[in-house]
């Protein structure tokens, strides 16, 4: 910019990522816990640590199909000089037993049937030989073979699953085991997305010359839902004030966080930015980063609105460096980044020295030898980069060129499972 006087806009704060990370992180906090049914609860964050509220298991019970005997009755038993017992009675499954089994008597029962008065192990079905009502016990038990007792899995008051655990399958399964049909949990933010641009169409839309498909809203939605935050598209606004205005009121109204893309640079057509002048405390700033330079943030309605630039990549890397961290603090995650490993890069990286940058990169190798190959070049409209790859390779500010061979952080944005075989 050789111009003595610079825009309006570039006069505008200019923060590190860091900064502008922590500026947001400090405005967002947890949503206030919910009680949700089981099945709706997960993947949310369980709020306060659950305890059993009774011994589990709660009664003895077989972990065979057998008999039901007394190891005194049955001590020095072998094939050879099997334990012959009388049947009397079967254990169900599901009921209190009623048969009693007294000194020379077996009971039949079933895997999971409370265990019968009387017996102290179970033979299985496997080491004995069933003669009528005859039981003939081929082995010796030892007292409590093959018995669940009470309170092995958890004791009464013992924590189930503790605060801040994401509930996934285990978690479920335990808590129902513990009796508990509902949870309370930190619930899933639901995020509002629009995308802003005169030249946006819907994807497949006959495009006219200079037209283009809307692809942030496709990237931010699924980036929302693999974060666990319910997406709500609100779909296209073209560059007008007016409408801009009641898209944004009207989705306020159901999201506890709105992000819109496009508009927040200097253009003229960048009607964004003017509507955010008036909103709520929202401050539109730039970030020492490439891509995605211009942001802006603050609240609405007590709300997190993200304004992010136009640009796909960059309305990626926003996501990843500022969204994503903030939407799981709401959703009461104490773990807010990806994993992250160091990597040897294959390729230079050159780029403004002066900036953070984010380089789409494909991570193969092994644990302690991680390659990392950018999967094409830096500018930020080119998504295709992102879809090549498995992870962002962060270039500090004040590198001019990150050189091959050197090694780099690199945040890992999916397995790198999903991509083999793809590069
Ligand atoms: P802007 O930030 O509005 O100046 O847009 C910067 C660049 O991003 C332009 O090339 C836009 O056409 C492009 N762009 C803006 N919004 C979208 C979108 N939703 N999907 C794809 N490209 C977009
Ligand atoms: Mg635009």
């Amino acid at each position: 910019m050789s111009s003595a006087v610079l825009p309006q806009d570039l006069a505008r704060s200019l923060y590190s990522v860091e900064e502008a990370q922590g500026r947001i992180m400090d405005e967002v906090t947890p949503l206030p816990p919910v009680e949700l049914p089981l099945l709706e609860a997960w993947g949310c964050v369980l709020a306060t640590d659950v305890a059993a509220r009774y011994d589990i298991p709660t009664f003895p019970s077989s972990a065979m199909d057998g008999y039901a005997v007394r190891a005194e009755d049955i001590r020095g038993a072998s094939p050879g000089s099997p334990v012959a017992l009388r049947k009397v009675g079967e254990a169900p499954i599901g009921h209190p037993p009623k048969d009693p089994v007294g000194p020379g008597e077996t009971v039949w029962i079933a895997t999971g049937a409370p265990i019968p008065e009387g017996s102290d192990c179970i033979a299985p079905i496997e080491e004995v030989e069933e003669d009528g009502d005859t039981i003939r016990i081929l082995k010796e038990f030892e007292v409590g073979s093959f018995v669940r007792p009470v309170g092995q899995d958890l004791r009464r008051g013992e924590v189930v699953v503790k605060a801040g655990r994401r509930l996934l399958g285990p978690e479920l399964g335990v808590l129902s085991s513990a009796g508990y049909p509902r949870a309370l949990v930190h619930p899933r933010v639901r995020v509002a997305v629009l995308s802003t641009g005169d030249e946006l169409i819907e994807p497949g839309a006959m495009a006219a010359y200079g037209q283009i498909a809307d692809t942030n809203s496709y990237t931010l939605w699924g980036n929302l839902a693999e974060a666990g935050a319910v997406p709500l598209r609100l779909g296209i606004v073209a560059d007008d004030e007016d409408e801009l205005r009641a898209a944004i009121m009207e989705g306020l109204g159901e999201a506890d966080v709105f992000i819109t893309s496009g508009g927040v640079s200097v253009g003229q057509r960048d009607v964004v930015k003017r509507i955010l002048e008036g909103l709520g405390t929202i401050e539109r700033y730039k970030v020492a980063m490439q891509p995605g330079a211009p942001q802006a943030f603050g609240l609405v309605e007590g709300k997190p609105f993200f304004g992010l630039p136009g640009n796909p990549v960059s309305v990626f890397v926003s996501f990843e460096l500022f969204i994503r961290p903030a939407l799981l603090k709401m959703m009461g995650h104490s773990s807010l980044t990806r994993p992250e490993i160091r990597a040897v890069l294959e390729e230079d990286v050159a780029g403004p020295a002066e900036k953070t940058r984010y380089s789409r990169v494909l991570v193969t190798g092994t644990p302690g030898a991680w390659r990392a190959r950018p999967t094409g070049g830096p500018a930020s409209h080119l998504l295709a980069t992102v879809s090549r790859a498995n992870g962002l390779a962060v270039i500090p500010a004040g590198t001019p060129v990150a050189k091959a061979g050197e090694e780099v952080t690199v945040s890992l944005f999916r397995d790198r499972r999903l991509l083999d075989g793809q590069a």
